[in-house]
């Protein structure tokens, strides 16, 4: 219907995962309408999900990779 951008890398690779809950291909991020609005959760290797802050953040940083530090 709408056409849904993700919240925190504006990109249009979104896809649907749940009854309100859409996932950006382009920074891996799940994210959904819940009881305090937007919300944004990370997903790591083990499908774990974080909550995350967007403006917390510095700038969005693909997914692809970012575990290899440390
Ligand atoms: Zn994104």
């Amino acid at each position: 219907m709408d056409t849904l951008i993700c919240p925190r890398c504006r990109g249009r690779a979104v896809g649907r995962v749940g009854m309100a809950q859409w996932y950006c291909w382009d920074c891996c991020v799940e994210f959904g309408r819940g009881p305090r609005g937007l919300e944004v959760f990370l997903l790591d290797e083990e499908g774990e999900r974080t909550s995350l802050d967007l403006a917390a953040e510095e700038g969005a940083a693909p997914c692809a990779g970012s575990a290899a530090a440390s």
